[in-house]
């Protein structure tokens, strides 16, 4: 037998992440609630944009997305040159890890957060390390307590997916302030823009004063330009610089970088984008709320996605919910891997879409 190369040991130790899937069964009309993505689609204004930058296809994007910076900087008020854009807030999510952890180092979360950070951990050879949530929140004593001398990161989503709850900017200065300097928080605020809790706080202010935190953004929500993978980070010079240093030279693309500069010249799109999505999200939740008496129930959501609970046994199980409305095209998020068994996260449609997913809901019930 001829020998084969031997990945490292961290690596093939990883379970790849499965992402929600995008097909459904064919002949059936596919509603997608599945990836927390906006249903209204970009700015009309952002398609523009792109197709125009399209035209240039042949030439590499800017490897420094300077426009974006500098409209990203005019947008939050924060320098241009603390900021690093990304493939998607993923890339940045693992530059950090890979910058900052490696093997025999911890990397800390909690329980029920983004699947992606345990993912960018071992990824890095370092230990993903999750701490114990409360009512599907983060739990800043749970996190703190699980602080070892061997952390070097933090990751928290905030809002958080798939759970959709939120930490007040109080508990979040509470984290900061209980993590040894050394330590890295990075604030995951990749869904802010669908906040209006008025305790909330998005990271930057954080990020500006102390060389230990770092936030990340993203134009795949709100912004609806998943595909075109463009993200963004905030944080200390030192931090953006290793970030610069691993990233992709050219990683974010010129239709990528003029559409997310046109999008943040929309602000009407963004505020239709916000009301519709609240509107529709108060519909689900009252729908879910009113079939109580069937052991339904959500989880408090500041996100365009809420998490919806089953019975634990049964016939009407979150899994069988899953199967039924798979079934009739409507595609949400089961993750029994992740402590949610019992429940389905459903983003957020459009007005038909969420009227439609709650028709399939009491059909399945009933
Ligand atoms: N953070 C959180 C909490 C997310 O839910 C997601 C998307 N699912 C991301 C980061 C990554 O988004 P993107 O790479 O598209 O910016």
């Amino acid at each position: 037998m001829t020998e084969a190369p031997t990945a490292k040991p961290w690596i093939s130790a990883i379970e790849a992440y499965v992402p929600g899937r995008a097909n459904a069964a064919p002949g059936v009309t596919l509603v997608k609630l599945s990836s927390n993505e906006n249903p209204l689609g970009a700015s009309p204004k952002a398609i523009e944009a792109m197709r125009a930058a399209i035209g240039k296809a042949n030439r590499y994007s800017d490897g420094s997305s300077h426009d974006l910076r500098e409209a990203i900087a005019a947008a939050h008020g924060i320098e241009a040159d603390r900021i690093v854009c990304g493939t998607g807030s993923d890339e940045i999510l693992q530059c950090l890890a890979l910058a900052y952890a490696g093997p025999g180092d911890e990397v800390l979360f909690s329980r029920r957060s983004f699947m992606v950070y345990p993912i960018a951990a071992q990824r890095a050879g370092a230990t993903p390390v999750e701490a114990p949530d409360t009512d599907y929140t983060a739990d800043v004593d749970a996190l703190l307590a699980a602080v070892s001398e061997r952390t070097k990161l933090v990751y928290i989503a905030n809002p958080n997916n798939p759970t959709g709850t939120l930490i007040s900017g109080a508990e979040m200065n509470r984290l900061h302030a209980g993590l040894p300097p050394h330590v890295l928080l990075v604030i995951d605020s990749a869904y802010a823009e669908y906040v209006d809790d008025p305790e909330y706080d998005d990271g930057i202010a954080l990020a500006r004063t102390y060389p230990n935190v770092v936030t990340t953004r993203t134009f795949s929500k709100i912004y609806g330009l998943a595909a075109e993978r463009i993200g963004w980070a905030y944080g200390a010079p030192d931090v953006i610089d290793m970030v610069n240093r691993i990233r992709g030279p050219f990683n974010v693309t010129s239709a990528g970088q003029a559409g997310a500069v046109a999008a943040l010249a929309d602000p009407d799109w963004l505020a239709k984008c916000r009301t519709d999505n609240a509107r529709n999200r108060a519909a689900l939740v009252e729908a879910v709320e009113a079939l109580g008496n069937k052991g339904l129930g959500t989880v408090p959501s500041a996100a365009n996605f809420v998490l919806v609970t089953f019975p634990e046994t049964g016939a009407h199980t979150a899994g069988a919910a899953n199967a039924y409305l798979t079934e009739r095209g409507f595609l949400t998020r089961w993750l029994p891997n992740q402590g949610l068994g019992h429940a389905l996260r459903i983003s957020i449609g459009t007005d038909e879409e969420t009227q439609a997913v709650i028709a399939a809901l009491r059909a399945f019930l009933s």
